[in-house]
């Protein structure tokens, strides 16, 4: 029998090796593992006390986890994905599609008391009212004006093609009608939300005009198509083979999931560049995480980098889509706050998902997984970036803007007028 010192000595060993992997970031049993949910790079479960896993088969399971979401996603894929084929057939791809679906067919029918009601909701809301082809605004000002030139850019280029139509717009970064406030849906347009809200995706004011205002960019991130165009180039500059293998990431800090890429790169510089900027609400290095803010980089200078991170902010971040332009790989943090288009981009096949909770010791992890991975990592990377490139250029904006009008107007139970006291005409 062993001794009180032995029992000692043990209960030490355990409890080591137990802090050990719960600090790795890696399972402490199989069991556990086999709970975890592959899509996300989740957190494990604390330690169950097991000490016959050494840190070489730990770090083995992780990566094993890595491949087996990897492969399981190419087979998905295969079963969930519309095909291409659908593509051609019409000019908007069948993502988008069945995106317009979804938030349409929650409606019966949409009625004047329920505008009304989403006009009430908002803050600022804007009225667009489409009639033979004209297309109205509500006379208040809009509180942001480069947004509403973003939006009306494309309405006014398509207002003769749309069927008459009123729609309440939200040019604030967040959603509205919150499914645990109101029981019914609620026909406000914004830009981005989580299964948790009602509104409606429309695309948002940036792909034309009104993006965040940063040094490089001081007339905000707008003009999709412009920046598509200079990052392809960028991304002909920086091929794979050229670009650095240490990952990436340059924002200030509008949600603290990014906390621990910033952490992870002050200690592993080599493993990633990742570092604090200002934005206009900076009072204190607080704001940035104790240290100075670092100067801002282009999103051109991003294809650089092999392996670029994207996270939330205040709702989904307008960086996504220009990070796939790079050619480079995404890694997405986080799957709740959407744009319209981010449903077509599946976890594994067009980004690496990572848990917006991920230790600091898990994103080392998975970025030595994907450095020793490189063929997965340029698979998905291609992928990410064609599906981009292909299928979110300004076309399909336009092809969304139209299925969607269509399809909401054909659910208005009323017919549309303009109450000249209340609605000015806009023009190009
Ligand atoms: N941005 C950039 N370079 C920088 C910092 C930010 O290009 O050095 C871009 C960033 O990619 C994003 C926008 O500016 O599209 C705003 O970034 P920020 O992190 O401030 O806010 P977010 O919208 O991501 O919450």
């Amino acid at each position: 029998m062993p001794s009180f010192f032995g029992h000692f000595i043990i209960a030490i060993s355990v409890f080591i090796v137990c802090f050990a992997s719960s600090n790795s970031g890696e399972t402490c049993s199989s069991n556990q593992n086999s709970n975890q949910n592959t899509n996300q790079n989740s957190e494990p479960s604390s330690c169950s006390g097991t000490t016959a896993d050494n840190k070489e088969n730990k770090f083995t399971k992780s990566w094993n986890e890595y491949l087996t979401a990897y492969e399981k996603a190419q087979d998905d894929v295969k079963t969930t994905a519309c095909q291409t084929e659908e593509k051609s057939s019409s000019k908007l791809h069948c993502e988008y599609k069945r995106v317009i679906q979804q938030e349409i067919t929650q409606y019966a029918q949409i009625t004047k008391s329920m505008i009304n009601e989403a006009r009430k909701l908002a803050s600022h809301p804007i009225t667009y009212i489409n009639i033979n082809g004209t297309l109205y605004r509500s006379k208040a000002d809009c509180l942001f004006p480069a947004r509403c030139q973003g939006v009306e850019h494309f309405l006014l280029k398509l207002s003769s093609k749309l069927p008459d139509f009123e729609i309440v717009l939200n040019n604030h970064d967040w959603p509205y009608a919150k499914k645990n406030f109101h029981s019914k849906p609620i026909p406000l347009f914004s830009f981005s939300k989580t299964s948790d809200y009602w509104d409606i995706f429309y695309p948002a004011w940036t792909f034309w005009a009104g993006g965040p205002a940063i040094s490089k960019y001081p007339t905000g991130l707008g003009r999709w198509d412009l920046m598509r165009k200079n990052l392809l180039l960028s991304a002909k500059k920086w091929p794979w083979s050229k670009k650095l293998s240490t990952a990436f990431f340059r924002g200030s800090r509008t949600s603290s999931e990014r906390d621990n890429v910033i952490l992870l790169s002050r200690d592993k510089p080599d493993l990633i560049d990742a570092a604090y900027t200002k934005n206009q609400a900076w009072k204190s290095k607080a704001d940035t995480l104790g240290k100075d803010p670092s100067p801002e980089v282009t999103l051109e200078d991003h294809c650089k980098y092999k392996y670029l991170f994207n996270f939330r902010g205040v709702a989904a971040s307008f960086r996504l889509k220009h990070l796939f332009m790079c050619e480079s790989l995404v890694l997405h943090v986080g799957s709740d706050w959407l744009e319209f288009f981010y449903p077509a981009l599946k976890p594994w096949v067009h980004y690496v998902p990572v848990a917006p909770n991920a230790s600091v010791k898990k994103i080392e992890d998975l970025l030595n997984f994907l450095r020793s991975h490189e063929d997965i990592a340029t698979k998905i990377a291609q992928k990410g970036h064609l599906f981009i490139k292909d299928s979110l250029n300004m076309q399909d904006v336009e092809a969304y803007w139209v299925e969607l009008l269509t399809k909401y107007a054909q659910k208005l139970s009323f017919i549309p007028t303009v109450e000249q006291a209340l609605m000015k005409k806009i023009t190009k």
